[in-house]
């Protein structure tokens, strides 16, 4: 082997994205992968049926579409299609109602009633200023903002979403706002919620939307994999790291992983201090998911939530604050907040011979052990009877299993660390650089570092730029166009 210049532990969104920067930058780059298919939290695999793929983690990407690094290395132009359905998502309500988010903000505002000001005054201000938003979340955390105009509103509206039931006054506006506050998984309302809802929810009416890759998110992990090997970068697939002593010698070692596994990966080596820091690190609740291979369309009461990409049943704004908060507090429900897409409304591809996919999950307390298929069916089946009948097989994965699939969701929590107030500013421990680790030469790049949780491939990104200008006096960071 011999001549690596950096490492990377680990084939997320985070390690790929860490290694084009590193390999792009002239290194000689080495990733291992405990799986046999790259890609962490970006899989596309066949479950039932050999012509219909499913998405195993991550389906919708409103912030692949939107991150700086995505921006720069422009998915689009290297054969990616990001679809973008109509309606980026829906969200049931009881006696067949639904509120909808439109890609379009006037549609959207023409079907909130007394709250389309109000929704409007929220939204528009965000959607004009996007670039400087996004930047300011998926960033280190660490600078002034660039766009303080865009910074000062953004906080003020946190502030305002953040700490009650706002100032909403229909049904549809508030569950429409809660059901995307829940992508936090944690408890609601808070502030890190109302933070969450405001990047997602004012992206569903940008440009980008939230959209969905034609052929699946793999499809975005593979674009990632044919630029580190064509700027020299190997992939070893199938290889778990136990120890960083089973490394290859390399002067940078990033590593996509949770706290638990970089205490496991480095042992003794970590001084007691940090190690007890990242003991304290806390996990989010669980998620639970369920895949269904279906003959049919779901059959939603509300019929316009046939057209959304992604679908929110968590029922009013009330419910999902209720039942997040237990979630968050450790106690099971049988009726969890979950998250649907049908991915074939939005890619018509992924449907074969009239079957279809059905990618769903639900949050549950971390470490759950239920099978959730039923749970997830019968919460379907409230706003779309008759769902069942169209089910020709489905699978189910509990919290627990989560993580035998993936160390980085420990107990199920696929956010690789809770996102409180105190976890999304500081993550995994206070330091000034936050992917530096106090071993020389190693660095965390996951989604445990900041920005956090998602396919945005900052937290990647940002890791490799510190170990470029910390190991190897590269300050200038590398072009990542295509
Ligand atoms: C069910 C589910 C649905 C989701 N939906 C969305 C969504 O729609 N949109 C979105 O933006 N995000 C979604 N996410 C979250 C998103 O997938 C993650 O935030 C993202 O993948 C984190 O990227 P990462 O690179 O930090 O880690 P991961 O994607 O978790 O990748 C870590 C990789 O490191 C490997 N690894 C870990 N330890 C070792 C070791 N010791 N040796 C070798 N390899 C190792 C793992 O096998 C894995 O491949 C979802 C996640 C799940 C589970």
């Amino acid at each position: 082997m011999g001549d690596i210049d950096a490492v990377v532990v680990g084939t997320g969104p985070n390690g790929l994205a860490a290694a084009v920067t590193l390999a792009r930058a002239g290194l000689k780059v080495e990733l291992y992968e405990r799986h046999d298919v790259i890609g962490g939290g970006l899989r596309t695999v066949p479950l039932f049926d050999s012509d219909v793929v499913h998405d195993v983690c991550a389906a919708v990407h409103p912030m692949a579409a939107a991150s700086r690094f995505f921006r720069e290395f422009d998915l689009v132009a290297r054969g990616v299609d990001l679809l973008r359905p109509a309606v980026s998502y829906a969200h049931p309500l009881p006696h067949g109602r639904a509120a909808l988010a439109a890609a379009d903000l006037d549609a959207t505002c023409a079907g909130l009633g007394e709250d389309a000001r109000r929704w409007r005054r929220l939204m528009a201000p965000l959607v004009a200023r996007s670039g400087a938003v996004v930047d300011l979340l998926l960033s280190d955390l660490r600078r002034l903002p660039a766009d303080p105009v865009a910074a000062l509103s953004f906080a003020r509206r946190v502030l305002q979403h953040g700490r009650g039931t706002g100032p909403f006054v229909t049904d549809g506006a508030r569950a429409l706002l809660a059901g995307v506050a829940g992508h936090v998984v944690g408890a609601l309302p808070s502030l890190p919620g109302a933070a969450v809802a405001l990047l997602l929810g004012h992206l569903a009416h940008t440009d980008a939307g939230w959209p969905l890759p034609r052929g699946g998110s793999g499809v975005i992990a593979e674009a990632l994999a044919a630029d580190i090997t064509a700027h020299g970068g190997v992939l070893r697939t199938g290889h778990e790291i136990r120890d960083l002593g089973d490394l290859p010698p390399a002067r940078s070692v990033l590593l996509d992983v949770a706290p638990r596994g970089f205490l496991r990966l480095a042992g003794d080596r970590l001084p007691p201090r940090y190690r007890r820091a990242l003991r304290r690190f806390r996990y989010a609740p669980g998620v639970a998911k369920a895949d269904f291979l279906v003959s049919e369309p779901i059959p939603w009461t509300a019929r316009e939530v046939a057209g959304a990409g992604t679908v929110h049943l968590g029922g009013t704004q009330e419910q999902v604050f209720r039942v997040e908060t237990a979630t968050a507090r450790g106690r099971r429900t049988d009726e969890p907040f979950v998250l649907l897409v049908d991915p074939a409304v939005t890619d018509p591809s992924r449907a074969s011979g009239g079957r279809r996919p059905v990618w769903a999950y639900a949050h549950v307390p971390n470490g759950d052990t239920r099978d959730p298929v039923d749970m997830i069916r019968r919460r379907i089946e409230t706003y779309a009877p008759g769902f069942s009948d169209t089910i020709i097989a489905s699978r189910g994965v509990s919290a627990a299993e989560m993580e035998a699939y993936n160390p980085n969701y420990v107990g199920g929590d696929i956010a690789s660390g809770a996102m409180t107030l105190r976890q999304a500013l500081i993550r995994p421990t206070p330091r000034i650089d936050p992917y530096r680790t106090p071993l020389p030469g190693v660095y965390l790049c996951s989604a445990s570092v900041p920005p956090g949780p998602g396919v945005h491939a900052m937290s990647g990104y940002l890791a490799a730029l510190s170990a470029l200008r910390n190991d190897h006096g590269v300050t200038v960071p590398p072009s990542l166009s295509p």
